[in-house]
């Protein structure tokens, strides 16, 4: 169906993408799966291009565009090349939003330079390992101590957790009886500081262009300058920022699903069972149409959300929607394209099974299905 979402300048910047990943991702994506990370000099070269600080102000070098829309189509293109560019989509519509939104003046001069010109790569640690849904629950902690906070304790699940210089941690600065959504604060750890080690990089059945990894953190002196935004305040950032995120998976999951129905189709025309290409039989028609249905109600539904996000109108209920909507969505395309592969789809060397492995997540991280239909029940006064 027509999309009315972008522009000629979204357009513009689509070629420069799609020109990127076709001839300096996709030849050496497999190379990257293997070493389980996209190498640093790649953030740098796509720096070097623009592509990284779009939204940082043109100041600190940056091409002072926040329109959320140009995040979309980089996912886009990634997507149709087969590949997904995860930790720089983490870097640009994850954590970039806190830096935007909350650094101060001397934060922006020190770190917004490094971040759009790719030599700083980010992080964010919110997930410990006793909890990840109930973000309130968890149990870091950083007491001021002078000039000052010492941070102690342990985050996992933490992308791009291996390679970061910069690691935003959630953790909790005091405790309100009354509730207990207070308390929370922002810290920017930085590579090098005493206390801060990497742990495990976790083995993961799909995503494998990204790492994950835990993290650990003991008497680790954070300086208050590298505070972001205010003390104790930091539950409502993440409610604010967590719509975006919600968003960004609900992206790559329309993207995915729509690469996955092209595949398939690209591969039933040349795979013959009893002596007939595959696509010719009727169930493979349907199969394939209804999931060309489910991709469009899909976009449709993402694009009206980005529009409203465009529009700062987003609530945390329709990202919420959009998101459980969306993957469960993916999942569905997924399965039944790759059964259309037969064996074939079970293989790693072909991209169904990439997709599908990578599907999975969809439904946990940012928050999983349930999570998302907590909220929305919420909304509906339940
Ligand atoms: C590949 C990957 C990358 C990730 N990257 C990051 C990252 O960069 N930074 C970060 O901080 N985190 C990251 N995460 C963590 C992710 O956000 C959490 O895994 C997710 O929020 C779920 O938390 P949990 O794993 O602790 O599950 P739990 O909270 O233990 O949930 C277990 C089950 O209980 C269900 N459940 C929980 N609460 C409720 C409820 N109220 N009602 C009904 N059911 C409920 C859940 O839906 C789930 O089915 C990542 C995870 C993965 C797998």
């Amino acid at each position: 169906m027509r999309r009315d979402l972008f522009t000629e300048d979204h357009e513009a910047f689509r070629e420069l993408a799609r020109d990127f990943v076709e001839k300096e991702v996709v030849p050496h994506y497999p190379e990257w799966e293997k070493g389980g990370r996209m190498p640093r000099e790649v953030f740098k070269r796509m720096g070097s291009l623009g592509m990284l600080g779009v939204e940082i102000p043109e100041e600190y070098g940056g091409g002072g565009t926040p329109d959320y829309r140009y995040n979309v189509v980089l996912q886009e293109e990634a997507a149709r090349a087969l590949v997904t560019l995860s930790t720089v989509r983490t870097q640009l519509e994850v954590i970039l939003p806190y830096f935007l939104h909350y650094a101060s003046a001397e934060q922006r001069q020190r770190w917004f330079p490094g971040l759009a010109s790719g030599e700083l790569l980010t992080a964010i640690a919110m997930t410990e390992p006793g909890t990840g849904s109930d973000l309130a629950g968890m149990r870091t902690t950083a007491v001021r101590d002078g000039e000052d906070w010492i941070l102690n304790g342990a985050k996992t699940f933490i992308t791009g957790g291996m390679q970061a210089d910069l690691v935003i941690v959630v953790a909790r600065t005091s405790t309100d009886p009354e509730n207990r959504r207070k308390g929370l604060t922002l810290l920017v750890v930085e590579d090098g500081m005493v206390g801060f080690t990497r742990g495990r990089e976790l083995e993961k059945m799909g995503c494998k262009v990204q790492d994950t990894a835990e993290l650990s953190f003991v008497d680790v002196r954070v300086p208050a300058a590298n505070v972001l935004g205010e003390v104790d305040e930091a539950f409502g950032y993440l409610g604010h920022n967590l719509a975006q995120e919600r968003l960004t998976v609900a992206v790559g999951s329309v993207a995915q699903a729509r690469s996955a129905i092209a595949a398939t189709i690209d591969y039933t025309k040349s795979r013959k069972a009893f002596g007939t290409p595959v696509a010719s039989f009727q169930n493979t028609k349907f199969e394939l149409a209804a999931c060309s249905t489910e991709v469009e109600a899909g976009q449709a539904m993402l694009d009206r959300a980005v529009s409203l996000h465009v529009d700062g109108e987003l609530s945390g209920a329709d990202a919420a929607r959009t998101k459980l909507f969306c993957t469960e969505m993916q999942q569905r395309v997924v399965d039944r394209c790759l059964q259309l592969f037969g064996g074939y789809g079970y293989m790693m060397e072909y991209p169904i099974a990439r997709l599908y492995t990578d599907a999975r997540v969809t439904r946990i991280y940012a928050g999983t299905s349930e999570v998302m239909k907590v909220m929305i029940a919420k909304s509906l006064g339940l």
